[in-house]
């Protein structure tokens, strides 16, 4: 079971915060490599295993970085993306290009870097040979439809956007291999947030099984299976965290029945998990400005849904806990709110929690993953800090807040000159 604890007391955070004021997001750099670690020890009978992190999930080049060194690649779905991940020092196939409605330049830009280029969609071929030529290695994004059922976040497989279809996926890889390919990839990404363990087993049994079918009919060796992202995290205390021990086994078993008697061994295996990477081991530190009686009682902060929109878009759960009342009973029922002129610009809605003051600083579970990276600027809202607690308990400002000038930056004020 979860259990959502804090490392740091409320007189830390205070010191903290004297320098870099809130809200902040601080992630657990101690955590998120103990983390990594683990990913790689369980599913270490993989030749070659990698988590390729996709980019989108934080992208901060002090947290890239630090998963470099742990052996991870990266997953980048823009130039921008790409761009991040060459100046952080990651190059060629430590980088896996998945996209949709793709540019062409941004086609040209992955093949400079020598990425693993994943293609979304067959009329794809003709984009990415035009601006980039045929690379050595390719990929293609599997949509299953129909054979699989999606989750609440991603929605069923047939009514997603992305990948070529069952009818399709031979057919892509046939016009690659007409075309002089001759290293292959397959991956698939059909679920987020996903807390069921079997969900990932069936997963690998249907891209060993097209990798089966892949040798069978077109006498392709592919020499990676791509498993996607979407491991899911416990947002709620008392969920359980998926079981990656049980997950690795249970492929491995698959691996043995499928790959090996195919003659397809070996068969990388890889993922391009964010959440389940840094999701846990990030915190939204924000101080509590006004606590307000009205129908409901609420805890206005100094954060808002530009700093997490999670809970306003999926009306996602995250847990919330208040250093130094730890021990109250949570035995008041506030709605946490944010200053946006937007009424789901909550943080939560009728939680427990114990009582609270103005000045009281509130700690945001789980914004690890897919929470700064949505900021926004909506209503003049400016981005956070975000800080790094380092393995040896310093505090490292890896982003510094916006200013308005930031905000100002890209704005023509009447008069001014014209610049593109
Ligand atoms: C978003 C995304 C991921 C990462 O998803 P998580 O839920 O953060 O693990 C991986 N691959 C692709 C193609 C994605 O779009």
């Amino acid at each position: 079971m979860s259990e959502k604890t804090f490392s740091l007391d409320r007189a830390e955070l205070e010191k903290i915060a004297e320098k870099y004021p809130t809200p902040f997001i601080i992630y657990d750099e101690k955590a998120i490599r103990g983390n990594a670690r683990t990913l790689y020890d369980v599913f270490s009978w993989v030749r070659g295993f990698k988590n390729h992190f996709a980019v989108k999930a934080c992208p901060n080049p002090a947290i890239l970085k630090l998963l470099k060194e742990e052996g991870m690649g990266v997953d980048c779905s823009s130039l921008p993306e790409l761009l991040l991940s060459e100046r952080v020092g990651f190059r060629s196939e430590e980088i896996v290009f998945t996209s949709n409605d793709t540019p062409a330049e941004e086609f040209a830009e992955a093949a400079r870097l020598g990425a693993i280029i994943n293609l979304d969609d067959i009329g794809h071929i003709e984009t990415l040979e035009k601006s980039a030529g045929i690379p050595e290695l390719i990929s293609f994004r599997y949509n299953p439809g129909d054979a699989r059922t999606g989750n609440v976040i991603i929605g069923e497989p047939k009514e997603a956007k992305y990948g070529v279809t069952g009818d399709q996926v031979v057919e892509a890889y046939r016009i690659m291999q007409k075309k002089g390919v001759k290293r292959f990839g397959l991956h698939t990404m059909v679920a987020s947030n996903e807390l069921e363990n079997s969900y990932f087993v069936e997963t690998a049994r249907m891209l060993f099984e097209l990798a089966v079918k892949l040798k069978e009919e077109c006498g392709i060796n592919l020499e990676l299976v791509n498993m996607g992202g979407g491991i899911g995290i416990p947002y709620r205390p008392g969920e359980k965290a998926v079981d990656l021990k049980y997950i690795s086994d249970e492929m491995l078993k698959l691996y043995n029945e499928i790959i090996i008697p195919a003659g397809l061994d070996p068969l990388k295996v890889v993922f391009e998990c964010g959440r389940l990477v840094t999701g846990p081991y990030g915190y939204l530190v924000s101080r509590v400005r006004h606590v307000a009686e009205k129908y409901k009682n609420y805890v206005g902060l100094d954060a808002c849904m530009a700093n997490l929109m999670r809970p306003g878009i999926y009306g996602a759960y995250h847990h919330i806990t208040v250093p130094g009342k730890d021990d109250l009973p949570r035995d008041h029922i506030y709605d946490v709110t944010g200053s946006l002129c937007e009424n789901n610009d909550k943080f939560a809605i009728d939680r427990n929690l114990p009582p609270i003051e103005p000045g009281d600083l509130l700690v945001i579970h789980d914004a690890g993953a897919h929470g700064y990276a949505m900021g926004f600027n909506y209503n003049g809202k400016l981005r956070s800090a975000e800080l790094l607690l380092k393995t040896d308990g310093s505090v490292e400002l890896i982003r510094r807040a916006e200013t308005i000038d930031d905000y100002f930056a890209t704005m023509r004020f009447p008069g001014a000159p014209v610049t593109i």
